[in-house]
């Protein structure tokens, strides 16, 4: 599904080694909020999903904000007075405070120690840091580093641009036969950082190549945007749209071997808060629930009072909580195939589940309907390839089908897999005792 930059072509690989592939692709980008590096990532999708891309001029007002100006980085280092290179962001982007502005100046130690950042608890690696708003420049780099520059002064060079331009997003519509949505949104503006990041838009891509074979009753929409600024912007572009969106998630932090996290979403006890669980717990894996917070990524803005969309976030190892996260680690070694499939597969059968969560009602609710007569104690005795169902499950969509309860009702008050309860509801259909509502 997707052709890297030196041409090579994953369409034909398994769905793991492609998102791998695109991983290593992405990962040299010096993504941020607008720019080149975030520009080329969109339309690096592109070439792998049917992107719809979007170019938002800078100063466009959106909601309580305005586009930023457009930044563009081309070289930033430090150097000792004799030209010795010391630290350089083309051996890695994040040694470049985001939105860093120029300079070309000799400063004191003293001076440049204000514009320096280290993590003294982890003294080998580059912390990632943004400075968007802040008009100022500066520089991450290993702590222990920084503790053997003790010369007086130093050269400071950050060749960057901040100039009106525009702000880059990818949105991907794939139809069903319902108008009602489901959203899946991807932030795209950490430079070189794997797993928060590049993780997450490997899986949405993977995803929405599978879903555009295949004939699905909702909608899905995909987002890939810079966070907090890109969804601020297409919210406030899109607000007929987002009384549509039934359930969403935002994806990142899907690579790393961690166990599962989800953060619930504003409303808490949505439908796909508690279909994210039941599928989980169908397939036996353990998924740790966060409560809904107003920070961390961008459910806060869906999940912001004049929205307040149904929108959870899906993650493995969650955001500030493994040791890699926003720093140097959170690099190439960290995001693992095996890891990236399985969140492929967990996310699939979410979407799934979703797909069909629908509510039926049975065409005569007066008593138990005869099984007998209709040949369903032989179906699901076995002799018949059922999908899984069985005698409870029948019994128990057959009685709940009331039209007021759904598939996921139904599954978490019978305690059976949610696939089961789906694969009876199908024979009762067949059989002409339901019919959806
Ligand atoms: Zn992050």
């Amino acid at each position: 599904m997707y052709a890297d930059a030196t041409g090579v072509d994953y369409l034909w690989s398994e769905p793991d080694e492609a998102m791998h592939a695109m991983v290593r692709d992405l990962f040299p980008l010096c993504r941020s909020i607008t720019g080149p590096g975030l520009r080329e990532t969109i339309h690096r999708i592109g070439r792998a999903i049917p992107l719809v891309i979007h170019e938002v001029p800078s100063g466009t007002p959106v909601l309580d904000w305005n586009v930023p100006d457009e930044w563009t980085i081309r070289a930033a280092r430090i150097e000792t007075l004799d030209g010795r290179v010391l630290i350089d962001f083309a051996s890695n982007n994040l040694h470049v405070v985001s939105y860093s502005r120029p300079v070309d100046a000799i400063v004191t130690r003293s001076e440049l120690a204000e514009h320096i950042h280290t993590l003294p608890d982890q003294p080998d690696l580059i912390p990632y840091r943004t400075g968007y708003f802040a008009n100022t420049w500066g520089f991450c780099l290993p702590h222990c580093l920084w503790e053997t520059m003790s010369d007086p002064e130093y050269r400071i060079i950050v060749d960057s641009t901040i100039a009106p331009g525009s702000l880059t997003y990818g949105e991907l519509l794939v139809p069903g036969q319902s108008q009602d949505e489901v959203l899946i949104s991807v932030h795209c503006c950490h430079p070189s950082l794997a797993n928060d990041n590049l993780s997450g838009i490997a899986v949405a891509t993977q995803l929405a190549s599978n879903i555009l074979g295949e004939n699905r009753r909702l909608s899905y929409r995909f987002l890939f945007l810079p966070a907090t600024i890109g969804a601020i912007t297409w919210l406030s572009r899109n607000q007929e749209v987002a009384g549509r969106i039934k359930a969403g998630l935002v994806l990142t932090c899907l690579g790393d071997p961690g166990d599962f996290h989800y953060k619930r979403s504003r409303q808490d006890n949505a439908e796909i808060d508690r279909l994210v669980v039941r599928v989980m717990k169908d397939r036996g894996l353990s998924v740790v629930e966060l409560p809904f917070a107003p920070f961390g990524y961008d459910e806060r803005q869906y999940g912001s009072p004049g929205f307040n969309m149904p929108v959870g976030c899906f993650m493995r190892s969650p955001n500030g909580g493994f040791p890699e996260y926003h720093t140097s680690a959170d690099n190439l070694s960290l995001v693992r195939s095996e890891s990236l499939a399985e969140s492929l597969s967990v996310l699939s059968d979410i979407l799934k589940a979703l797909d069909a969560n629908v509510v039926y009602s049975r065409l005569d609710g007066r008593g138990e309907p005869q099984l007998g007569r209709r040949g369903l104690y032989r179906m699901i005795s076995g002799q018949t390839s059922t999908g899984g169902a069985t005698q409870e499950a029948l019994n128990w969509v057959l009685n709940l089908a009331d039209g007021k309860h759904s598939l996921l009702d139904m599954s978490e008050r019978s305690n059976l897999s949610f696939s089961t309860i789906a694969s009876a509801s199908q024979i009762a259909l067949h059989a002409g005792l339901i019919a959806e509502v």
